[in-house]
């Protein structure tokens, strides 16, 4: 049994996702406010983390 709620919504989640050190949040993610966080932070792309210069 998982009663951790979402340090974001506050909703249950199903899937606990770790957040980035960055987006200083204490706490875990649902999967929809994880997915959500990193499009504020890497926008346009999901999956490929680069911090390269554009
Ligand atoms: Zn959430």
């Amino acid at each position: 049994m998982n009663s951790e709620k979402c340090a974001v919504c506050d909703g249950d989640m199903e899937h606990a996702y770790l957040p980035m050190k960055e987006w200083k949040i204490d706490g875990h993610l649902c999967g929809d406010c994880y997915s959500k966080k990193l499009s504020e932070f890497y926008p346009g792309d999901h999956v490929r983390v680069d911090l390269s210069d554009n």
